[in-house]
């Protein structure tokens, strides 16, 4: 029987490859992984967790604004401190990848630092060395996407967003996904002017419609500038900041345009091709349900494969390939229900069908919606609202969708996903007790459907 150097040959260390890669290792494979940057992927160190802590910052300026209705008093106008939030974050980052570092040193895997490149099926090399394994995990994740355009030279995609220097008092974002929703509000909330320009009708294709319309709302209500319909034609440079000429020749200024136009698959550069792996249009690499490409020994989890472009879906995804692996044996993830959050300024939280998914999935469907000032809100002044919708299935009660717009709807959404996958019906929120007074129990409270 042929013998090779690993059982397991992890490229790319992020999310999914760090977890793959620790698990298998924990079960006893000898595991390698390549990484030739920081260990932690896109969520750590470009994605979730600074946007996060960026999340956070921003909403200090709400607090602040809030403050006097509950008797305090600042005196003066707050100061924020843009290098000093940068440096905090970089050093929370650092210690992050310590963290990697240390879990997947003591798990035992054997850390290569580089750019790994496919020899063949069983075969990674990395600089002048070549190492076998008997199977090659593939996590190399995805990087964003900019549309040809001229001035092209002169947009930032989000990567650079988190140490910009100096902070930009104008901010063009392009886009009108999650990543562009959420740095217009982040950036917002931190005292910038932000104009954010989409080329569709009404920002967060994919979302459930009354969602879509109630984020734009309070996003413009916080202070962004939402334009819709629109699309740059031209960037230049000018004495005054960047210039962006939409294509109907309106002109925007500003300091800093970020172009969240998307993400796509990082396969360039690894040798897949040339391995016999194939790849789909998008330049992903095209998996079965066991996450196997079109080469037996070699496998793919994460953004390079997947379509839910999620953390907790490569996690979800790297144990089914340890367990088909190393472990119990294949199984299949089911990605129905899965639940996300927009951390917009307020967030979006949801989980299941939109409405209009429901009723062409389900036929008939009947949905409860509410719109509210939260309590906090009667003492600190703040004119923004909540939204929560719930979406049943006629025939079966179950609860197919659920969405909210609104303080920590992410924090409320996971909770409810649980009772989601378990198939909980209306009549089950309906005999659930609220929790009083909470945001969230607004969703074991609604009794009259939506007419229609
Ligand atoms: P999205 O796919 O969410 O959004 C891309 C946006 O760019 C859309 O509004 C799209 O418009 C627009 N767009 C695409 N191509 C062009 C073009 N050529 N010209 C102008 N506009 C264009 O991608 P993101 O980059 O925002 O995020 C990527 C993925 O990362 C998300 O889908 C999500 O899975 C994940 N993510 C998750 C987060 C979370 O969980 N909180 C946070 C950030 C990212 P249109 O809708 O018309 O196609």
């Amino acid at each position: 029987m042929r013998t090779f150097d690993f059982d397991l040959f992890v490229i790319g260390g992020g999310s999914g490859g760090v977890r793959a890669a620790r698990m298998a290792a924990q079960r006893g494979a000898r595991v390698a992984l390549a990484e030739c940057a920081e260990l932690g992927g896109t969520c750590v160190n470009v994605g979730c967790i600074p946007k996060k802590l960026y999340s956070y910052a921003a909403g200090y300026a709400e607090s602040f604004e809030e403050a006097p209705g509950y008797g305090w008093t600042l005196d003066g106008p707050p100061r924020f401190d843009w290098r000093r939030l940068k440096a905090n974050r970089a050093r929370e980052i650092a210690r992050l990848n310590g963290v990697y570092r240390g879990l997947l040193e003591g798990a035992g895997v054997t850390l290569i630092q580089g750019w790994a490149c496919l020899a063949d099926a069983h075969t990674v090399q990395i600089g002048e060395k070549k190492h076998t394994a008997r199977h090659i995990l593939v996590a190399t994740g995805g990087m964003p996407f900019v549309p040809e355009l001229k001035g092209r030279e002169h947009v930032v995609v989000s990567d650079a967003m988190f140490d910009l220097d100096p902070f930009p008092e104008r901010l063009l974002v392009v886009g009108g996904g999650y990543i562009a929703c959420e740095f217009a509000s982040i950036f917002n909330g931190l005292g910038a002017k932000v104009t954010q320009l989409y080329r569709g009708p009404h920002l967060l294709n994919g979302f459930d419609e009354d969602v879509r319309q109630f984020l734009a709302k309070e996003m413009g209500r916080a202070g962004v500038d939402i334009r819709v319909n629109s699309e740059i034609g031209m960037i230049t440079r000018q004495e005054s900041g960047l210039c962006a000429l939409s294509s109907r020749g309106v002109r925007t200024e500003a300091d800093v345009i970020l172009y969240a136009t998307g993400r796509v698959p990082n396969t360039q550069g690894l040798g897949l091709e040339a391995a016999g792996v194939e790849l789909d249009p998008r330049g992903g690499v095209v998996v079965d349900a066991h996450y196997r490409s079109s080469v037996p020994s070699i496998l793919a989890v994460g953004d390079v494969s997947t379509t839910q472009q999620l953390t907790p879906v490569a996690l979800a995804e790297a144990m089914v390939v340890v367990d088909m692996l190393f472990g119990q044996g294949p199984r299949e993830l089911d990605y129905e229900f899965t639940p996300t959050a927009v951390f917009t300024h307020p967030n979006i939280g949801t989980c299941g069908y939109t409405e209009a998914e429901a009723r062409a999935k389900f036929g008939k469907v009947r949905v409860f919606s509410s719109e509210f000032k939260a309590l906090r809100h009667t003492l600190s002044q703040s004119g923004e609202r909540t939204f929560m919708k719930l979406v049943v299935e006629q025939a079966t009660d179950r609860v197919v969708g659920l969405h909210m717009v609104g303080p920590d709807a992410g924090e409320v959404v996971q909770g409810f996903a649980v009772a989601m996958r378990a198939g909980a019906t209306k009549r089950v929120f309906d005999s659930t007790i609220g929790i009083h007074p909470t945001v969230a129990e607004e969703f074991v409270t609604m009794r009259e459907p939506m007419p229609g």
